[in-house]
């Protein structure tokens, strides 16, 4: 995957947080440094284009983000050339929660923005599962 065109690292940083910006990498950006490896994670997953760690606030016995390796800072700032990668998080996601036992169902949460309850700008996908009850949801 590859950055828009137009766009790249440098310069352009602090546009990273308006949501209709992409960019290889914001050097501001909490899971840009976790995908840097700057910021250690537990991580679950990993490829060219998307990295999948345990949350560090769990809400449920197993929950997970997936996020591309590209900064996106959030769903509002997706592009047409996007959709592949998008397509990429949706099929990983039963499979990493299949193979990290959970077997019952489990939950997909995209939030987008400030009123979408968004507190991280760089595009992410939760995965939630396992028995219940939750800490929330
Ligand atoms: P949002 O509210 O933006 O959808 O979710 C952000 C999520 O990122 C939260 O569930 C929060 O616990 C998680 N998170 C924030 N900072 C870190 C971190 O440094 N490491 C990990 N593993 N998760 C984080
Ligand atoms: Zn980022």
């Amino acid at each position: 995957m590859s950055p828009r065109p137009g766009r790249s690292e440098g310069g352009s940083h602090r546009s990273a947080q308006h949501e209709g910006y992409s960019m290889t990498h914001d050097p501001n950006c909490i899971f840009c440094k976790i995908i840097a490896g700057q910021i250690p994670s537990k991580k679950v997953y990993e490829d060219e284009d998307i990295l999948a760690f345990h949350d560090i606030h769990p809400w449920a016995p197993v929950h997970i983000l997936l996020i591309p390796k590209l900064h996106i800072a959030s769903m509002a700032g997706l592009q047409p050339e996007h959709a592949a990668l998008l397509g990429k998080m949706s099929l990983l996601a039963p499979r990493l929660m299949k193979e990290l036992g959970v077997s019952n169902g489990f939950r997909t949460v995209i939030n987008t923005g400030p009123d979408g309850g968004q507190e991280v700008y760089h595009l992410h996908m939760h995965a939630m599962g396992g028995p219940r009850p939750w800490l929330k949801g």
